[in-house]
């Protein structure tokens, strides 16, 4: 008797939260759009009438992802995903700050997300300037100094630290959201909801797994 796989299931619930995938099936998409993005496949491109008319209903996003602002690491893009599939906070660094972690909170509790993934990027300009060390005044200074930590971890190890310092920053925001979030950690330990650390790697477009929760 055959048993498909999780993500040999259709997928044909839109309209429904997380779009009916679980953790699994949610981890399985995100790696096939990839897998189109890297093959110059894409096929999330267009928006139809139809389409926008769907999403005046409401939204049904089976992923969410904390990422950094840099104009090279557009999620859809990377993911191949269209239009009301991923619920995407983006922020300098991919720092978790109250108002991160309550957008994060809300896709997982309310819209039924069952995936979340944070991820930085090599070339990460927040990272490289928490490693400069320069007194950076204002807001800009406060969000810089939320990678400071994760710097200073790197600074023990072994080869580049910019490279270590990206990878430590993805860890300790994965390790934040589950420490200061109780609706996160919850779902996780339930084992509904995974939490994915992960770097981006511009030139190549290859995804490194820092850190799976759940
Ligand atoms: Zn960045």
């Amino acid at each position: 008797m055959h048993h498909p796989a999780p993500w040999d299931q259709p997928c044909e619930r839109l309209d429904q939260p997380g779009q009916g995938l679980n953790r699994e099936q949610a981890f399985r998409r995100i790696l096939d759009g990839h897998w189109r993005y890297l093959q110059n496949e894409r096929q999330q491109i267009h928006v139809t009438h139809e389409d926008r008319q769907r999403h005046a209903e409401g939204q049904f996003p089976f992923a969410a992802i904390l990422g950094c602002a840099d104009s090279r690491v557009s999620p859809e893009v990377i993911f191949d995903q269209g239009q009301g599939d991923l619920f995407v906070v983006r922020v300098a660094g991919n720092v978790l700050g109250d108002f991160e972690q309550a957008s994060l909170e809300y896709a997982v509790q309310n819209l039924g997300v069952r995936l979340v993934l944070v991820m930085g990027h090599e070339q990460c300009g927040a990272v490289k300037a928490a490693i400069g060390g320069t007194v950076i005044p204002g807001v800009l200074g406060q969000l810089i100094n939320e990678i400071r930590p994760a710097v200073e971890q790197a600074q023990g190890q072994d080869g580049d630290l910019l490279n270590n310092a990206i990878r430590s920053n993805v860890c300790h925001t994965v390790d934040m959201l589950l420490e200061r979030s109780a609706a996160i950690r919850d779902l996780v330990a339930t084992g509904e909801v995974r939490v994915i650390g992960l770097v981006y790697d511009l030139a190549s477009g290859d995804l490194q797994f820092q850190r799976t929760v759940g």
